[in-house]
């Protein structure tokens, strides 16, 4: 029983209304929509083919959830109402956060593995994100890659407010550029670069980074 509408967002991001067109998402929740596929770099908006908009009753109850392997993101009715998703969709980002974490891996998390050889390695600040605390209900590594994929796009890239929910410490000062030091060393990295307009030389990139306010 198809009980949804469909609408063709820019970048070609199909978006399945399942409220219909009165909604949620409002028009001015759509607004914020359209603009958080504004600042999310090109080359991991190509791994995401289908934002659903969900109703209220289905799944998931709150906050967002994604496919792996099918770059697709499901929107919950709930999650357009809340403050932090007001200026940006931080759902949509940390959701965005997954499907580039495992769309650049052909369905597993590769960013994710990454920063976990870092720790593996020594190194501390792939501890401290690992270490991340996490608010939502989904235990595990893969969420602090996705809430540091969010966090660098809000911070970096959008230049907007941005305060970790269950670590707030976790994305100011220092304690921000260690961990998005270990996100850009990720594969997703290349693409945060080139959004940002930087060259591909990671150390470069650092510098600049430090540098802005
Ligand atoms: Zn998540």
């Amino acid at each position: 029983m198809s009980q949804y509408t469909e609408e063709v967002l820019p970048y070609a991001v199909r978006l399945r209304l399942w409220g219909g067109p009165q909604g949620p998402p409002n028009a001015r929740q759509m607004a914020i929509l359209r603009a958080t596929l504004d600042v999310i770099p090109l080359e991991h908006l190509c791994l995401l083919r289908l934002i659903e908009a969900r109703r209220a009753g289905q799944a998931p109850a709150h906050g967002g959830g994604h496919d792996p392997a099918g770059g697709v993101i499901r929107l919950s009715a709930e999650s357009f109402g809340k403050p932090y998703n007001q200026t940006l969709n931080q759902t949509l980002l940390h959701e965005m956060g997954h499907i580039v974490d495992a769309g650049l891996g052909g369905g597993h998390y590769v960013c994710t593995q990454q920063i976990q050889q870092m720790r593996a390695q020594g190194d501390a600040d792939a501890a401290a994100l690992l270490n991340t605390l996490h608010r939502g209900a989904t235990p595990g590594a893969i969420e602090r890659t996705a809430d540091a994929y969010l966090a660098f796009v809000m911070l970096r890239i959008a230049r907007a407010p941005f305060v970790h929910g269950a670590q707030p410490g976790a994305y100011v000062g220092s304690e921000a550029e260690r961990r998005f030091r270990v996100l850009l060393e990720t594969r997703a990295g290349a693409g945060l670069r080139r959004r940002l307009g930087l060259t591909d030389d990671f150390a470069a990139t650092i510098r600049d980074l430090a540098h802005r306010p």
